[in-house]
Formats: C-alpha cells, sequence, structure tokens
C-alpha cells in the first residue's frame, strides 16, 4: 500500500476510498438529531456526551439537556449540582464538569461565544484534538481529522497495525490526515465514524458489506477481530468499602458531598469508609445505634471496582440540619452509580 514518503495509499486508493465511504453514507449513514446541526454549541454538548456512550444512551441525555441548558450562557449560569443531577447515570462525570467549566471559560474569555479558532478552542476544559475536529468539521465543515476509539479501530484494521493503538498515536492521526476528505470533511468524518459504529464493530465487522474491503489488510490476510492488538490489561483491583446509612426519627437520612475535584467529583453519597465504617459514624453521630447490613452493592469502574456494605444506624433526632435530607427528597441529588444502587437496595 502507498507509494511515497510517508503516504499509507496512493493518491488513487484515497480518492477511491473517500469516494466509496461518501458513497455508502449517502445510503447507510445513521440519522442523528446533531447531525447537520449548525449551532456549534449543540454540536459540542453531543461530541462529549458520545465520548465512551453509545449513541443510543445520549439521545434522552442530549434532548433533556437542551431543554434545560439551551445556550452556553443557561449552562454557565446553572449551579453544578443540577448539571450534575442531568448528567446522573451517564458516568465519567468530569465531563459534565468540564463542560460547565468551558460554558464558564467561554462567558468570561470569548464574549459568551464558543470559539471556531482550533487553538482557543484548544484552551477550553475536556476538549483534545479529536474533539475538537470533530466538532469544526461537524458544525463548520472544516477539514480536521478526528482520531477516536471507532477511528482507530478502523485504521488499525486497514493496515493490520501490528501494536495496540496506543503505542502508534502519530501514526494514526497521520492516516485520519491523509484519509479526511478536503472537499467533504464533514460527512467524512461522520462517515467515518458510522463505519466504525455500524460495521467494523469491535466483535463482528461486517466486512462484506463495508465498502473499504478492498482495502483493508485485515480482513484480507488475517482475522479482523486480531485487530487492533490489545494492550496488556493490568489487573483492576477492588474496593472493599462500607457505607453508613444513617436515619432519623424526621425521616431523614445523612449525605455528604464528594470535593469537587476528582473522581466522581461533586456528586452525593453515603459517608463510607475502606475498612470500619464504627469509628466514622461514631465521630459524627455518638448515639448511633446500628441497626442492620444490606446486601452488598458492586459496581466496576474503568481503573478499578467496589464492593459497598451497607449498615444501617438510627441516630436520635438531631438539632443539626446540615447533611440531613428527607427520604423523599433524594432523587434532587446527583449521585453516583454506586450510591444510586445503595438508594434502591
Ligand atoms: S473490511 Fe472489515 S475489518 Fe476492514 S474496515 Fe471494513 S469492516 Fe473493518
Amino acid at each position: 500500500m502507498g507509494d511515497s514518503n510517508n503516504q499509507f495509499l496512493s493518491d488513487g486508493e484515497l480518492v477511491e476510498m473517500r469516494r466509496s465511504l461518501l458513497d455508502w453514507y449517502r445510503q447507510q449513514g445513521r440519522t442523528l438529531p446533531w447531525r447537520n446541526e449548525p449551532d456549534i454549541y449543540r454540536v459540542w454538548i453531543s461530541e462529549i456526551m458520545l465520548q465512551q456512550t453509545q449513541v443510543k444512551t445520549v439521545m434522552p441525555y442530549y434532548e433533556r439537556w437542551l431543554e434545560r441548558f439551551p445556550t452556553v450562557q443557561a449552562l454557565a449560569a446553572a449551579d453544578l449540582q443540577d448539571v450534575l443531577k442531568l448528567w446522573e447515570g451517564l458516568g465519567y462525570y468530569a465531563r459534565a464538569r468540564n463542560l460547565h467549566h468551558a460554558s464558564q471559560q467561554m462567558v468570561n474569555e470569548f464574549g459568551g461565544v464558543f470559539p471556531e479558532d482550533l487553538e482557543k478552542i484548544l484552551t477550553l476544559k475536556g476538549i483534545g484534538r479529536t474533539t475538537a475536529g470533530g466538532i469544526l468539521s461537524s458544525a463548520r465543515n472544516l477539514p480536521l481529522s478526528i482520531l477516536d476509539g471507532n477511528v482507530k479501530r478502523v485504521l488499525a484494521r486497514l493496515v493490520a497495525l501490528d501494536v495496540p493503538t496506543n503505542q502508534a498515536i502519530a501514526t494514526l492521526w497521520a492516516m485520519s490526515d491523509q484519509l479526511i476528505d478536503p472537499e467533504h470533511p464533514r460527512d467524512f468524518n461522520q462517515a467515518f465514524m458510522d463505519l466504525g459504529a455500524t460495521l467494523c464493530t469491535l466483535k463482528n465487522p461486517d466486512c462484506p458489506r463495508c465498502p473499504w474491503q478492498q482495502f483493508c489488510q485485515a480482513s484480507q490476510h488475517h482475522t479482523p477481530t486480531d485487530f487492533p492488538r490489545k494492550a496488556l490489561k493490568k489487573k483492576v483491583p477492588t474496593k472493599r468499602l462500607v457505607a453508613a446509612i444513617a436515619y432519623n426519627s424526621r425521616n431523614e437520612v445523612f449525605i455528604q458531598q464528594r470535593p469537587e475535584t476528582g473522581l466522581l467529583g461533586g456528586l452525593w453519597e453515603f459517608p463510607n469508609v475502606e475498612g470500619n465504617i464504627e469509628a466514622t459514624i461514631k465521630r459524627l453521630f455518638p448515639d448511633a445505634i446500628y441497626k442492620k447490613s444490606l446486601a452488598t452493592v458492586f459496581h466496576a469502574y474503568t481503573h478499578f471496582k467496589i464492593e459497598v456494605e451497607p449498615r444501617v444506624y438510627r441516630i436520635k433526632l438531631v438539632e443539626q440540619k446540615e447533611g440531613w435530607v428527607a427520604i423523599a427528597d433524594l432523587h434532587n441529588y446527583p449521585f453516583s452509580k454506586a450510591h444510586l444502587k445503595l438508594l434502591i437496595n
């Protein structure tokens, strides 16, 4: 493949690949609410939600978000709590905090307008090169390439890349740069993502229907699912936590908020520790009476798993108001997935 200096495809192959992909896209491309959307704010929201999350999961969140925060200004003025609440269940909460933070950057530094200059966009929190390329190609038809998970997988298969994709990032960017159709960058990038999401899937690539089969080394000489090569996985550790569900005679439970930075920042949870919760609960409420333990809850994050044993405590009527929330009002607070599971335990 390829005929000259660092070009992995010949000019003729590039032309043919662009043409065949765009033909396929015009017939088979997905209809998505943010596609052909000229409002760059909306495109930004969709790009961030689609990171690590599938289209069908994103759809209802996207609609609700735009109803609640229709503009950069509305988002910037919102309370972070409300933003997290709307994001609840979508995972990777840093994305919601970054959207909120970046909207305030736009208001403070760019006059409340989404910047259209690549350098400025890259200063916004949570936006890297591929997201910037996705936004500007989609909303403004600018010829900026992308390299999301779907695109990496297709590229690795096209050239039967013999190392994991994280060891060949510069090469993969160069390939995406070469492939993008300078005359139809919006459609090309959208088509590229669709190809990865619908035909060149992780487990069941549908090569006979793929417009790029004749160019694809993995399909022609190997088993496509052998690519991308897997990076050696570290064993995922398990954290064992005990959470205290403390209630009082006003039908309230005690919850606390995590610090705004870090994992699950800004979300609410029951007091919890690794190991013995007794000291913590006695420090908070010296008269706490242990009632019972509930079924252990399990949850997997990207880099670790947790097991949470919920222990229920009765607290005598307390004067202190802070942290006590009526059970009927708990749904107003954004909780992490694991602590949501405790709520319905
Ligand atoms: S031919 Fe198969 S493996 Fe190759 S890009 Fe198409 S779907 Fe993926």
